[in-house]
């Protein structure tokens, strides 16, 4: 088993063991790519949404939230494209019965090629040390140079084919590049099918007048059919946007890496409507500021990148993806599009009603571009979940299991822990916590000895662990445990709330942006 694929089943266990993540309706051997949030997730879910929210809604003066529903009109779906469009192509092996989607064989086949790009630069930082240059050597190393035209031209070829639906390219792509089932090495492949994403339902009592549904794939059309409404009651001016979180679906073909691609899932999308013209400034701007968001959690700048897109929607100007360095190597996290005039201007064609916004500057009347920021909850969570879990040699010769989140993000903020089980120390811990309860989310144990309590919230991710003991009683003060760095200090009770706060507060970790 790689270094990689170990590291994931460990994130897999521990999100189980730890009161993460649950497969759903699990005592029926579950639902393949549908997940339960469970008792420690739901509060890191939570916490990253608030996050997110924080940052989009209550930081900018000019955008709003909304809570859209998931069945909408049918006909948003024929005028979004999604009816007509919203196709993976998709791949059958005759031998294995197994599905694959073809642009992704092709991507993993590329990520191959990719790798040895890694281990070309890695081998040359070994030789050249201090004075290796990496972005000179990527562009100058002859074999380097040859592996990336080589994942250029197919990505190129891919994306054009994809692009005029010339779906006998795709397969005979696949057969040049001698790409075979990556689980049994057969590489007998049916054509290349399209195949519709989305989920079907009805609305009504009786089969005759019963009405065809979809849930929806993506949130962004509940904003876009509010356009006018939200920008009409809040007076809003362009430019402006409009955010939403809430659950989408997609049947996807092939759901496999846990979290990261699901059938039901949660995305956090925020829509900016822009005068026409202004869109290229405003897409760069926002890549700049999603970028920073995700860097103000402190996951490390070399985990993150940008992948511009080749092939683009039939919505977009421009795209690109934030990609993370996720267990199974890096992987689109969060979209941001240019997508044009093209949703509002189709939803006034389809439902003949008005969507253009009088900009009283230009004393003219338009349709607004619009820049997307559309990220996925719990990809983000895998994100942070992935990242943060780390065994820790320690100097006694041991190891410990530390899942370092965010502090920001901790499902608990502290671990309120009596030193033992008597004495009036319980008593007292209690006070302590009814105390903090009200400003945090705080966990409270007495079972164990304190190491064995130590471990289990490092484990669980909680950032401090407050121990109430003997000297406590006369003295009214505690142990701090840091999580991070094992460090103990000790400290009145009634610093206890500062000393959290200023660790976990929104506002000290959104101020790094
Ligand atoms: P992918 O190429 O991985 O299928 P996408 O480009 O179709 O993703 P978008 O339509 O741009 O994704 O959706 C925006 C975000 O929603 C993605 O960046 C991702 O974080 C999240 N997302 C999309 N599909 C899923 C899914 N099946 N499960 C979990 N998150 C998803």
């Amino acid at each position: 088993m790689s270094k990689q694929e170990d590291q994931f089943k460990k994130v897999l266990s521990h999100a189980k063991e730890y009161g993460y993540v649950f497969q759903s309706s699990e005592i029926y051997d579950g639902l393949s790519a549908v997940y339960d949030y469970a008792q420690n997730g739901v509060e890191l879910k939570k916490n990253i949404r608030e996050y997110w929210w924080q940052a989009m809604v209550q930081m900018h003066e000019n955008i709003v939230g909304i809570d859209a529903a998931i069945l909408m009109h049918p006909t948003t779906w024929k005028a979004s494209g999604h009816v007509d469009a919203f196709n993976d192509p998709l791949i059958d092996n005759k031998d294995s019965k197994k599905r694959y989607r073809a642009d992704v064989l092709i991507e993993d086949y590329c990520a191959k090629i990719e790798g040895k790009i890694n281990k070309e630069v890695s081998k040359a930082k070994k030789r050249f040390g201090d004075a290796f240059n990496k972005e000179e050597f990527i562009s100058t190393n002859g074999r380097v140079v040859g592996y990336q035209e080589k994942i250029n031209s197919i990505l190129t070829r891919m994306g054009k084919s994809l692009e005029n639906e010339d779906l006998a390219d795709v397969k005979l792509l696949i057969e040049e590049l001698e790409i075979a089932d990556p689980l049994t090495g057969s590489r007998n492949w049916t054509d290349v099918k399209q195949f519709n994403l989305m989920f079907g339902t009805k609305l009504g009592a009786s089969a005759e007048t019963a009405m065809d549904l979809y849930l929806r794939p993506e949130t962004a059309q509940g904003i876009f059919v509010n356009f006018l409404n939200v920008q009409k009651t809040g007076r809003m001016k362009i430019p402006f946007g409009i955010a939403q979180t809430g659950k989408a679906f997609r049947n996807e073909i092939v759901a496999r890496q846990f979290i990261f691609r699901m059938r039901e899932f949660e995305q956090m999308e925020m829509q900016f409507f822009v005068k026409p013209g202004t869109q290229k400034t405003w897409y760069e701007q926002w890549k700049e500021t999603r970028l920073k968001w995700h860097l103000s959690l402190g996951m490390g700048a070399e985990n993150y990148r940008f992948h511009d897109h080749d092939k683009l929607a039939h919505y977009a100007d421009a795209a690109a993806d934030i990609e993370f360095n996720f267990p199974f190597g890096f992987k689109e996290l969060e979209g941001i599009h240019s997508r044009t005039d093209f949703d509002l201007k189709a939803h006034e064609e389809f439902s003949g009603k008005k969507l253009h916004y009088f900009d009283p500057q230009e004393n003219k009347s338009y349709v607004p571009y619009v820049v997307e920021t559309s990220i996925g909850l719990d990809r983000m969570f895998l994100a942070v979940f992935s990242n943060s879990l780390q065994e820790e040699a320690l100097e006694n010769g041991t190891t410990r299991t530390v899942l370092k989140l965010p502090a920001v993000l901790a499902p608990y903020k502290a671990a309120i822990l009596p030193l033992v089980k008597k004495d009036g120390l319980p008593e007292v811990a209690r006070q302590i916590m009814d105390d903090l309860k009200w400003d945090f989310n705080v966990f409270y144990d007495e079972k164990d000895a304190v190491g064995k309590r130590y471990r289990r919230q490092d484990a669980a991710g909680t950032p401090f662990c407050i121990t109430i003991d003997h000297d406590t009683l006369v003295d009214n003060s505690v142990t701090i445990r840091h999580r991070d760095t094992m460090d103990q200090k000790r400290v009145a009770i009634s610093d206890l709330k500062e000393i959290i706060k200023k660790e976990v507060a929104i506002k000290t970790w959104l101020q790094k942006m």
